[in-house]
């Protein structure tokens, strides 16, 4: 069984756990260096990004989170931690930070002028998926690595994309009960 994280400086951390654990992982919070050592591959949950960037900065996470990424930990972030998988981001705060790792431009809060939250049916990596969103981010641009595994109205948006061991969705499957998002994320850690 993959060992794998979830990263617990803000957010819904308990409920990726239970995902990961009936997905078929061994699941466990990370908050410090030595237990980030410790996993094979590392799920960044939904919250706040710039209270999840602000702490990973006074817990002396975001350079080691940055190091794992650059070589090669699969990863996998949900609404805030898509937002910390960008390359580069639109409607941050001043001087937000991002782990990055995925070349791509996220918004921030893209979705909130038409509806701040809302559930809708997607194709997810060929599956019909029930897809909740709050104050969801969306994929402004990609670079040629990038691929696009979801998309959603309004506006046909990109809302799931994966970069080799990189995944992320701007909605939130760990709500859902629906164990397949985090399976895909299993078997990909299996075969990298
Ligand atoms: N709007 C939040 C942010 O900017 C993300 C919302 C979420 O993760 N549900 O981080």
């Amino acid at each position: 069984m993959p060992a794998i994280g979830v990263l617990a400086l803000q957010g819904d951390v308990r409920e990726h756990v239970r995902m990961l654990q009936e997905a078929g992982a061994t699941a466990t919070a990370v908050r410090r260096p030595a237990e980030l050592d410790a996993v094979d591959a590392l799920v960044i949950p939904g919250g706040e990004s710039t209270t999840m960037w602000k702490l990973a900065e006074t817990f002396d996470m975001l350079q080691p989170l940055r190091l794992r990424v650059k070589e090669g930990m699969p990863a996998y972030g949900s609404c805030a931690g898509m937002i910390m998988l960008a390359d580069r981001i639109e409607d941050g705060i001043a001087g937000q930070q991002t782990i990055g790792g995925i070349d791509m431009v996220v918004r921030r809060n893209a979705f909130g002028r038409q509806v701040d939250s809302f559930e809708s049916d997607l194709d997810f990596a060929g599956e019909r998926v029930h897809a909740v969103f709050i104050r969801a981010p969306w994929v402004e641009s990609i670079g040629a690595d990038v691929e696009v595994l979801g998309r959603c109205e309004p506006g046909d948006r990109i809302v799931a994309v994966r970069q080799g061991p990189l995944l992320a969705t701007s909605f939130h499957p760990e709500l859902t009960g629906d164990v397949r998002v985090h399976r895909y994320f299993v078997d990909m850690v299996r075969e990298l």
